[in-house]
């Protein structure tokens, strides 16, 4: 059964395999762990190499299990389709390759996940492709920034770890203008918050690795698309380049998409209380969270998002000794990178995440020797919040 676009993002999540008839009327997706596909005939052999007939051959080209993960975050994103890949990086990595050529100018957040930008800057740049940082929350910036030979504007909102916020919509109408495509990251939000293909954006790429899969147990990703040719170009891309997923993984974050909004609804609670309790601690000089109401994108976010999200940084007094101090003293919060699983973890980006950055670049992109960032888990709040209490203790 495919549910009607009316349903809400819940029944989307666990309704969206596509036909969902499995052999035997098995109720959960079974795993199609097989490398090939058997033909009926020479006959029908030749026609699904021809693309006359639909059907599986090989699974780097495409598999049941892999399918009807695509299919549900396809349905979660709003996309007409999407195409699943084995890592976050290999779907920005797909797309950028897939998209581009020699010439292209790439206008790009400042505050984009690392690797994104060490991609763009140190691989792709090898091959004639040129990128300009700007900080896309400021939409000014974006328009100057934008070049007669832009063929990509890349977002990431909420930033990371800044938690900046960008004007999706506006920055879809520039791009547009420019006849450029617009990206989006959409890992920190997910779908279950946010949609960028409802606010102009053209493509929309995941870290399933993060909220999506949820459990800290899988390394995964996802592009999303809402037109055919660009499906078509990227599918041909990722095909060649290799960076598929395998079955087994895809089968895993198809389970924990399930959940998705049972767990974001509960991070993001505990989120708000952390941030407030933080806000009004003495220890602390400053919060970032786009549902605090003096965030300076406060109200854009309750514009284009459905909640504020599960990723919340602050600032001790005493800089990066305080910093050290924090990090080593939490004992619920687990010291580690990554985002979006059922535990929460806390880490500092500028000697970790976004170490590889150039200090010009940290400075830039507003990340600071005293910045911590939060990532909530599904734990009760009060105990997270007992747990920062301890670790901000004088003494
Ligand atoms: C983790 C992350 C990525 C990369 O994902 P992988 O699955 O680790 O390759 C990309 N963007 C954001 C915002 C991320 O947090």
């Amino acid at each position: 059964m495919t549910p009607p676009d009316s349903v809400g993002p819940n029944t989307r999540a666990v309704h969206s395999e596509g036909d969902g008839e499995y052999k035997h009327r098995a109720v959960s997706c079974p795993i199609y762990q097989t490398s090939a596909f058997s033909f009926d005939s020479a006959e029908v052999g030749a026609s699904l190499f021809r693309g006359e007939t639909q059907g599986f051959i090989y699974t780097r080209l495409g598999n049941p299990t892999t399918e009807a993960l695509q299919n549900t975050i396809a349905a979660l994103e709003h996309g007409s389709s999407a195409l699943a890949t084995a890592s976050g990086m290999a779907a920005t990595s797909t797309l950028l390759v897939g998209l581009l050529k020699s010439g292209d100018h790439v206008v790009c957040s400042h505050a984009v996940y690392g690797p994104t930008r060490v991609l763009l800057e140190r691989e792709l740049v090898r091959f004639g492709i040129r990128s300009t940082f700007v900080e896309t929350s400021d939409t000014d910036a974006v328009r100057a920034a934008l070049e007669p030979g832009t063929r990509l504007l890349f977002i990431e909102t909420p930033a990371n770890p800044t938690l900046t916020v960008t004007d999706l919509a506006a920055c879809a109408e520039l791009a547009r203008a420019r006849g450029a495509l617009m990206a989006v990251d959409n890992t920190f939000a997910s779908p279950y918050l946010q949609t960028p293909l409802d606010l102009g954006a053209d493509v929309v790429v995941h870290s399933l690795t993060k909220f999506i899969n949820g459990h800290s147990d899988v390394v995964a990703g996802m592009i999303v698309l809402r037109d055919r040719d660009l499906h078509k170009r990227l599918r041909s891309a990722l095909t060649t380049l290799g960076g598929t997923v395998d079955p087994h993984q895809a089968w895993l974050v198809l389970r924990g998409t399930k959940t998705l909004g049972l767990r974001m609804a509960q991070a993001q609670a505990s989120a708000q209380k952390v941030a407030e309790r933080l806000r009004g601690h003495k220890a602390v000089a400053w919060v970032s969270y786009p549902g605090l109401p003096d965030h300076p994108h406060h109200e854009r976010a309750r514009r284009q998002m459905r909640g504020f999200g599960a990723m919340v940084c602050f600032g001790p007094h005493g800089g990066y000794p305080a910093v050290q101090r924090i990090l080593n003293r939490v004992r619920l919060c687990t010291l580690g990178v990554s985002l979006g699983g059922v535990e929460t973890l806390i880490q500092h980006p500028a000697t970790m995440t976004h170490a590889s950055l150039s200090d010009e670049a940290r400075a830039a992109a507003g990340i600071g020797p005293d910045l911590i960032r939060l990532a909530l888990g599904i734990e009760d709040a009060e105990d997270l919040i007992a747990d920062l209490d301890q670790a901000l203790a004088e003494g």
